[in-house]
C-alpha cells in the first residue's frame, strides 16, 4: 500500500505560532536574518548561538515574522532545519491545525497526483 500524499494548502498555521519553531547556529549562519527575528524583540549576535542549545525563538505564540501575507515562506529557500523536516499531513501539521481551528489535511487522492510532484516555491 503506498504512502497518503499530501498537498500543503499554505494555511499557515505551522508557522502563526501554535508550534514552537527554533532557530539554531547553522540556520542563522545560511540565513542571517534570523538573528533579528525573535518573536520577543530580542536581537541576537551569531555568536550568541554558537553554544548548545542556544537558539532563536521564530515561533511561539506569536507568528513567524517571516510568513509572508500569502501563507509562503519568505526565506523558503534558507528557511531553517526545523521547517524543512516539517512536512504537510504529518502529525505537527495536523496539531498545528488543530489549534487554529482548521480541519485535518486530506491527502489527495491518487487520480489528483501528477506524475512528477511540482516544487513547493516561496
Ligand atoms: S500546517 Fe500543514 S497545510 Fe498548513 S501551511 Fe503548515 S504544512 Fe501546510
Ligand atoms: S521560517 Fe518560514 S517555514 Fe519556518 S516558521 Fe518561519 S515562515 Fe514558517
Amino acid at each position: 500500500m503506498s504512502t497518503p500524499a499530501y498537498e500543503c494548502d499554505l494555511c499557515g498555521a505551522c508557522c502563526r505560532g501554535t508550534l514552537i519553531v527554533e532557530a539554531y547556529y547553522l540556520d542563522a549562519l545560511r540565513e542571517p536574518r534570523i538573528l533579528e527575528a525573535d518573536v520577543t524583540g530580542r536581537k541576537r549576535a551569531l555568536d550568541d548561538l554558537d553554544y548548545e542549545w542556544s537558539c532563536v525563538l521564530l515561533a511561539a505564540g506569536l507568528p513567524c515574522r517571516f510568513l509572508g501575507d500569502d501563507g509562503r515562506c519568505t526565506i523558503y529557500s534558507t528557511r531553517p532545519n526545523t521547517c524543512v523536516g516539517f512536512e504537510a499531513g504529518d502529525e505537527q501539521c495536523q496539531e498545528a491545525r488543530a489549534k487554529m481551528g482548521l480541519p485535518p489535511l486530506q491527502p489527495r487522492q491518487p487520480s489528483e497526483l501528477p506524475a512528477q510532484a511540482p516544487p513547493f516555491v516561496s
